[in-house]
């Protein structure tokens, strides 16, 4: 167990209510005189906001992200970052706007400060994703990954109680894979557990009562964690199967992600027990039915349970497990296509999970 690496690369973090109004004094400490602010159409308000908030020091609001960043809208930032001269981005949202800004500064060394929005974790990885021909690359580059990050609760505001559920499970699912990841450490697995903690004890309370700002600072707090987690180990299976959900076959994100970690936990269940004993014990649960009580907690709170209420055709789940089969990440249980057409088939129906104890 005390045998690992463990690397992170330099980032500050601001977290607080209102600390987006620290966003000029940020940008300040860089030096930046010319901020170019990314966003999509939806947070245009923040945007306009942080614009204000930024004065003189900011070149103008970029709100063109679009869900899974496509090439074409790169290049459109680009020319904007070369004609306004700009010498830094803010980005101000979830994955998409945080993508869009990551995949240009690939072309256009400037630094991004991250304005989160959604408990995604886009803003603390050095990974980028770019779609190309439908097809979604990924890639890391130490140089995407924000150089500081302002959490402030009153930005996920605005998420209904419903995307503030799926959002926070998809934070949930790094923690669950961090937990059982073949370069996990000590830290990353503290981490993971106190995430899940956080973000089932605050998700719950968000959907309850969308104003309760303990609760959106909790949820923001797990979403950090979370995205901590992710950003310092690998993804397996649970990851996989949402990207191919995703990049393939149109699953919105974060519902997907919602749909499948009961069904990858409960597969994984009897390859990675100390993993499922955590996720228990962080869901409040004596018992070690991890995937049961993900299951559990995300029906209690109207989450979607299968792929068939979120679009997936019935026909396309042969088609996914195939592209699952290839090319598949590290997973602490063997991958067959087999098993994982069973998986999906019962994430289609929506069928509470069973972990599986006999080992394939
Ligand atoms: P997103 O940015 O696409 O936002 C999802 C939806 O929520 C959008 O409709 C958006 O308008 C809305 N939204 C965002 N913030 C809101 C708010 N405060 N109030 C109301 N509505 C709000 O999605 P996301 O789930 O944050 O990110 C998903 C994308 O990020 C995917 O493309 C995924 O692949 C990528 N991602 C990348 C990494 C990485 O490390 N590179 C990590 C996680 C996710």
């Amino acid at each position: 167990m005390f045998d690992f690496t463990y690397q992170t690369e330099p980032q500050k973090v601001v977290f607080g209510q209102d600390k987006r109004k620290t966003i000029k004094e940020e940008m300040a400490e860089w030096g930046a005189e010319r901020v170019l602010i990314v966003s999509t159409p939806g947070r245009k308000k923040e945007a306009e906001e942080a614009a204000r908030l930024l004065g003189n020091k900011c070149v103008g609001i970029h709100d063109k992200a679009v869900q899974h960043v496509p090439e074409e809208t790169i290049d459109v930032l680009v020319n904007e970052i070369n004609e306004t001269r700009a010498d830094a981005l803010a980005a101000i949202g979830g994955g998409s706007p945080i993508g869009l800004a990551k995949a240009a500064v690939l072309q256009v060394p400037l630094p991004i400060l991250a304005l989160p929005t959604t408990y995604s974790g886009s803003e603390l990885t050095t990974v980028w994703g770019i779609t190309k021909n439908g097809q979604k690359q990924t890639g890391k580059d130490p140089i995407v990954k924000p150089k500081t990050i302002i959490y402030d609760p009153e930005l996920t505001k605005s998420m209904p109680a419903s995307l503030s559920l799926v959002s926070g499970v998809n934070a949930m699912a790094h923690c669950v894979e961090a937990l059982y990841a073949e370069n996990r450490n000590p830290v990353t697995s503290i981490m993971a557990e106190e995430g899940i903690r956080a973000l089932a004890a605050s998700l719950g309370e968000i959907v309850k009562q969308p104003d309760n700002m303990e609760a959106r600072a909790e949820a923001f707090y797990g979403g950090w964690l979370a995205g901590s987690a992710l950003s310092a180990v690998g993804m397996a299976l649970h990851h996989k199967l949402s990207h191919v959900l995703g990049g393939s076959f149109q699953l919105p994100h974060a519902k997907t992600h919602t749909v499948i970690l009961p069904h990858a936990a409960a597969y994984n269940a009897s390859y990675a027990p100390e993993a499922m004993k955590a996720v228990a014990r962080a869901l409040g649960r004596e018992e070690h039915d991890a995937a049961g009580a993900i299951y559990d907690f995300i029906k209690a709170n109207d989450g979607p349970v299968s792929l068939a209420e979120i679009g997936m055709k019935k026909e396309d789940v042969a088609k996914a497990a195939d592209q699952v089969t290839k090319n598949a990440y590290y997973n602490p249980r063997p991958i067959s296509k087999t098993a994982i057409q069973e998986l999906l088939e019962k994430a289609y129906n929506g069928e509470r999970p069973v972990p599986e104890m006999t080992k394939i």
